[in-house]
């Protein structure tokens, strides 16, 4: 895959594991130089930094907040004074905190919507000014088929979800006429540490469900954002690609 994103500058957010690192991964393998942020696996985001540097391009993981406004516009900062622009940007931070609604808190449902939806505002509000200025960008986020179907015991999950797909077509109308693209990806079921939490009947259950009859890998995921990243879909903009197996059709 060299060549489609080589030497352009992306900006993963929650890239220790998961989705996150896969994506990490591949645009490090396709030549692109990586930024990535990490929050509570300080070790595992260290220890990603140096694996990406392997590739022989430049990398480095930043300890930042997603949810956190400030903490976003400084990453940005930060990571314009490293790699001198920020071309692609991924929101993939995410968290579930499950429950059915009539026994989530009120903490459970402002911390995923803090942590899902409002991050996907402050990193994308603070990309966009170097991308306007450079005329040209991408910006991907990480929504999920629950977002789209809705799910029991995920009402704030899947609000926050939907909320990123109405936030990814507002942005591709805003910015468009800057030559600044804007979608979203829904994964279905992806093995990771957010799927394993999950009980191993309701997996093979939903396995069972799935056109593909398997739950997803990550790098599933990854090679639907190399394709947004890059100039592969020049004219796809404000739309959701489902990752899903055809879980959801
Ligand atoms: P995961 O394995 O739980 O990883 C989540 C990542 O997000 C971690 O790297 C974590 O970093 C980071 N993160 C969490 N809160 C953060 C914050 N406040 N600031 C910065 N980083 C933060 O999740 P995943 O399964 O890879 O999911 C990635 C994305 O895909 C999420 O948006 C998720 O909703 C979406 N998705 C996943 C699936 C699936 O089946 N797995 C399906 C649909 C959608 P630390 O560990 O360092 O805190």
């Amino acid at each position: 895959m060299k060549g489609i994103v080589e030497n352009k500058v992306v900006l993963v957010t929650g890239a220790s594991r998961g989705i996150g690192k896969a994506i990490a991964t591949l645009f490090a393998e396709s030549g692109a130089q990586v930024a990535f942020t990490y929050l509570s696996s300080v070790e595992k985001g260290q220890a990603l930094e140096k694996e990406l540097s392997s590739y022989g391009i430049k990398a480095k993981g930043y300890r930042s907040d997603a949810s956190n406004y400030q903490e976003s516009e400084d990453l940005v900062n930060s990571v314009l004074e490293d790699f001198g622009s920020i071309d692609i940007l991924i929101n993939n931070a995410g968290i579930t905190r499950d429950g059915l609604l009539m026994r989530m808190s009120e903490e459970q449902w402002d911390e995923v919507m803090r942590v899902n939806l409002k991050s996907v505002f402050n990193l994308t509000k603070a990309a966009t000014k170097p991308m306007m200025k450079a005329k040209s960008g991408s910006i991907i986020n990480l929504t999920s088929i629950v977002g789209i179907k809705g799910n029991a015991g995920q009402a704030n999950y899947a609000a926050s979800k939907a909320g990123i797909i109405g936030f990814t077509k507002s942005v591709a109308l805003e910015l468009g006429s800057r030559n600044i693209r804007c979608n979203a990806i829904a994964p279905g079921f992806i093995e990771t540490e957010m799927t394993g939490e999950l009980n191993e009947a309701t997996v093979e259950e939903w396995k069972k469900s799935i056109p593909l009859r398997r739950g997803g890998d990550p790098s599933e995921v990854a090679k639907v954002c190399l394709f947004l990243a890059s100039d592969l879909s020049s004219y796809v903009t404000g739309q959701t690609i489902q990752v899903d197996g055809g879980l959801l059709t």
